[in-house]
């Protein structure tokens, strides 16, 4: 399969070239962020590659940040500790006011501003947005914000935030999709005026946290559109994630099949390479023929993204297979490995964990099974 931007590809192999397993494998250890891959992908402008020209950035395709992020991934790196700061601004660009977008996009195209944080799960909602209790009530110019997030990724490493909260209680709203809005908050005063920050520490190392705004005020010109129309503008945003992310499973299982084959070439037991029993070769070829059917889909869900048709159900589809496929391209490394695969050094335990996450954020997979059912389908709605 010919791979598509191999200008960029290149590009980004080169400077992951520079961050080799052992480098993953000390932040893994100490759960510390990647600062300095960060800052190197921001100076070489990849974090900025979806930001129109006119704001600084490359204006290219949402498929051109797809193969520089499953480049990252297939490198053994992951992209995570900075992937929102690529698509995070689109809900700034599309929904934001003239004014807005020239205050914050040139800033973040440079990498000045970080706007890599957004928040919409809350520990009582679960993936039933529309129960989201953050509540920011207006008074004269500001909002004045009260409720608790959960799992808001990278928040101690983001200068702004993109906040969903409820400006109308859910029973008084015209319907429960209706009455959250998008603020865009700035962390910097918000940590200094109420705001609490709590790192939560989980399985891979993913700067992930948990927020409670104690009456913290936004001014209201940071309110994104129209009041209480929200929830759609976050909407808008998911395809492009959700695609993006489907990408880095991508690179996920080719990081892992390239390690499996490898290995079952090299290593020999029995007076042979394991790779020549059927035994494990099948598990590695049947991996490849997964992953390589989920890569169609993502490059179908991110062409009919750039050329501006919609491609709900086929982002959520490209999640869903990329995601299923990185994880048995993972276990099936991990298995072919024997016992080494369970050492720190080969990176295969670490990239395991980090993959399983994307079978549940940012979209558990029931989720997108039952838009395909009811969306695509028509069958009738479980909730
Ligand atoms: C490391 C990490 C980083 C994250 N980063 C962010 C972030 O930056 N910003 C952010 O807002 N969120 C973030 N999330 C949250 C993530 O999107 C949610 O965890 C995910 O959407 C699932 O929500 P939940 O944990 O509340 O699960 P719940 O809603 O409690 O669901 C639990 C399980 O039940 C299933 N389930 C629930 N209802 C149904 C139903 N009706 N039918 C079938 N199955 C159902 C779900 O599929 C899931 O498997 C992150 C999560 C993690 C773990």
């Amino acid at each position: 399969m010919t791979a598509s931007h191999p200008d960029i590809r290149e590009a980004v192999r080169r400077l992951c070239s520079r961050f080799p397993g052992g480098y993953w494998q000390r932040l893994d250890r100490e759960r510390a962020y990647p600062t300095e891959f960060v800052r190197a992908l921001t100076d070489e402008g990849w974090l900025s590659i979806l930001i129109p020209e006119e704001y600084g950035g490359a204006g290219l395709p949402l498929s051109a940040a797809a193969a520089a992020l499953e480049e990252i991934h297939r490198s053994g790196g992951n992209g995570a500790a900075c992937h929102a700061q690529m698509y995070t601004m689109g809900v700034v660009l599309r929904h934001g006011s003239d004014e807005q977008k020239s205050q914050w996009l040139p800033k973040i195209a440079s990498g000045e501003i970080r706007l890599q944080a957004f928040g919409v799960t809350e520990p009582s909602s679960g993936v039933d947005t529309t129960r989201i209790t953050t509540f920011a009530r207006r008074d004269g110019d500001r909002y004045i914000v009260r409720g608790q997030k959960i799992w808001t990724s990278r928040a101690e490493y983001s200068d702004l935030m993109v906040l969903l909260c409820r400006t109308t209680p859910r029973d008084q709203a015209a319907r429960p999709s209706e009455g959250m809005s998008v603020l865009l908050v700035d962390m910097r005063e918000a940590k200094a005026n109420g705001l609490t920050i709590r790192p939560i520490r989980t399985m891979l190392n993913h700067a992930t946290t948990e927020l409670f705004f104690d009456d913290v005020e936004v001014p209201t010109a940071n309110l994104i559109g129209e009041e209480g129309k929200g929830f759609r503008y976050i909407l808008d945003g998911m395809n492009a994630e959700r695609i993006l992310i489907a990408s880095e499973c991508i690179g996920d299982g080719r990081f892992f099949i390239d390690r499996a084959t490898s290995y079952a070439n090299e290593r020999e037991v029995f007076g042979r390479p394991i790779g020549s029993n059927q035994g494990v070769q099948f598990p590695i070829a049947r991996a490849h023929v997964q992953l390589e059917a989920a890569a169609g889909m993502v490059e179908r869900a991110a062409g009919l993204y750039d050329s501006g048709q919609p491609c709900g159900s086929e982002a959520n589809m490209a999640k869903m297979l990329a995601s299923e496929a990185s994880w048995f391209a993972a276990d099936t490394c991990l298995q072919t490995h024997g016992g080494f695969g369970f050492a720190e050094e080969y990176d295969i335990e670490r990239k395991f964990r980090e993959t399983r996450l994307y079978q549940t954020a940012p979209i558990p997979t029931n989720l997108i099974l039952s838009h395909v059912a009811t969306h695509v389908l028509g069958l009738p709605k479980s909730f």
